[in-house]
């Protein structure tokens, strides 16, 4: 059995403990992480730290966490390009300079990690970011997607104006509509399982409108 374990950061960005066999971490939007993960497991068990982009308020704590754990740091290949970047992670958004982490792993979309008794697929969604991803895992009860900032619950989408695409997010959520996802975890906000697959085409017909109204930013509510 899977479990999984919300840790809100100090912006207000999820990261999520996928604690299987071996564990990982999604995203790290804390600068106690290690202190935190410790309620739920010895935190030099982790075996990945999966960033599902670039964003400061959800990488912030990683080469932190990474030094005291040992952990792997796996993202995109293209929000690896903007990790010393102060504009494009949005950094100077919450006034503090670009993260400095250096990536173990590259992703292109399509890897899987195996944690014992899940495993879960990268899926490239650029759209928020160009680099953003979100994990994919088919579990026995309940088939799994780590959201990132592509989308939210109840039609929530990831703004396309810091340096993301709006036709590219449009394209990204198609792809989610084909998944059979049982619940969402996503980067901010609360997790959700209930009519989960109306809930995506809500987004996507946000993003569709986000598109054509481009300068439109009235439902931006995170980063
Ligand atoms: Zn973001
Ligand atoms: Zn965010």
């Amino acid at each position: 059995m899977v479990k999984v374990h919300k840790i809100t950061g100090s912006y207000g960005a999820n990261a999520y403990l996928i604690d299987a066999t071996h564990p990982i971490l999604v995203d790290v939007g804390a600068a106690n992480m290690f202190d935190l993960l410790r309620r739920f497991l010895n935190p030099i068990d982790l075996e990945y730290i999966v960033l599902t982009h670039c964003h400061y308020d959800h990488t912030f704590g990683t080469a932190q966490l990474a030094e005291q754990t040992g952990a792997n740091i796996a993202i995109h290949e293209e929000d690896a390009k903007l990790l010393g970047d102060d504009w494009a992670t949005v950094s100077d958004v919450f006034g503090a300079r670009a993260p400095s982490i250096e990536p173990d792993m590259l992703l292109k979309g399509g890897e899987s990690f195996d944690l014992g008794n899940i495993s879960l697929r990268v899926i490239h969604t650029p759209g928020h970011t160009l680099g953003s991803i979100c994990l994919y895992g088919e579990n026995i009860r309940s088939n799994l997607l780590f959201s990132g900032d592509t989308i939210f619950a109840a039609g929530g989408i990831g703004r396309t104006d810091l340096g993301g695409d709006a036709h590219a997010l449009v394209n990204s959520i198609k792809l989610l509509t084909t998944l059979d996802v049982d619940t969402i975890y996503p980067g901010h906000g609360g997790i959700t399982n209930q009519n989960v697959d109306a809930q995506i085409r809500a987004s996507l017909r946000y993003a569709e409108l986000n598109c054509k109204a481009y300068n439109s930013k009235g439902f931006y509510a995170f980063v």
